[in-house]
């Protein structure tokens, strides 16, 4: 059903029977409500599985930080790269480690879907991923406001557990297809997201 959207590379791994099947049942849901199956065929979710040795390399060709790299499993540009698992399996539960790779997933589904730049609206992008992913995360301690959370998201230390809380709520109040339709009219799309936030975090 999903052949023109969503391809699983393994490369010099085995298949990974858990991550193939939580793909087809999480991720096409996502790849459903994203609306990618109406897009045209070149419209596709590449996934590459790879060992260590090939990630490390391939990650070093991105522009991620030092610090990012280090304790980075998965990363995604025009295709999501990954470790595959069995060289984490010591490291982390399974649950843990697909959770991330839908959240990877998540990111090139919603740029297939509204076109708008990640580096643009990384407060949107991490924000519908790590909801959508469900890595539930503590409430934050510090709550910045809406001017500095959209301006200067990838300086926050809490950034993450502020993207969890307010992609959720922000999820309660639209779908994702809904949200791809709001994104065409992104200035007024972010006056209603400014709106969630405050709201959000009033509570
Ligand atoms: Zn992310």
């Amino acid at each position: 059903m999903f052949d023109h959207v969503f391809l699983i590379d393994y490369q010099d791994c085995p298949p990974n029977e858990k991550l193939h099947s939580f793909l087809q049942k999480e991720t096409s849901q996502d790849i459903i409500e994203f609306g990618i199956p109406d897009l045209p065929a070149q419209y596709q979710l590449k996934i590459e599985i790879l060992t260590y040795k090939r990630f490390q390399q391939g990650i070093h060709e991105t522009n991620l930080s030092a610090s990012v790299r280090q304790h980075c499993i998965a990363y995604s540009d025009n295709a999501v790269h990954c470790i595959d698992y069995s060289f984490l399996a010591d490291s982390m539960p399974i649950e843990n480690y697909l959770m991330i790779i839908r959240h990877e997933c998540i990111h090139i589904l919603q740029h297939l879907a509204t076109r708008i730049p990640p580096q643009l609206a990384s407060w949107l992008y991490e924000s519908v991923a790590c909801a959508r992913a469900g890595q539930k995360m503590p409430r934050p301690a510090k709550v910045p406001p809406w001017h500095g959370f959209v301006t200067d998201f990838s300086s926050i230390p809490e950034r993450y557990a502020l993207a969890y809380e307010f992609g959720t709520c922000l999820l309660k109040h639209v779908s994702l297809g809904e949200l791809v339709k709001r994104c065409k009219d992104f200035v007024s799309f972010k006056d209603e997201c400014e709106k969630i936030y405050n709201d959000t975090f009033s509570q």
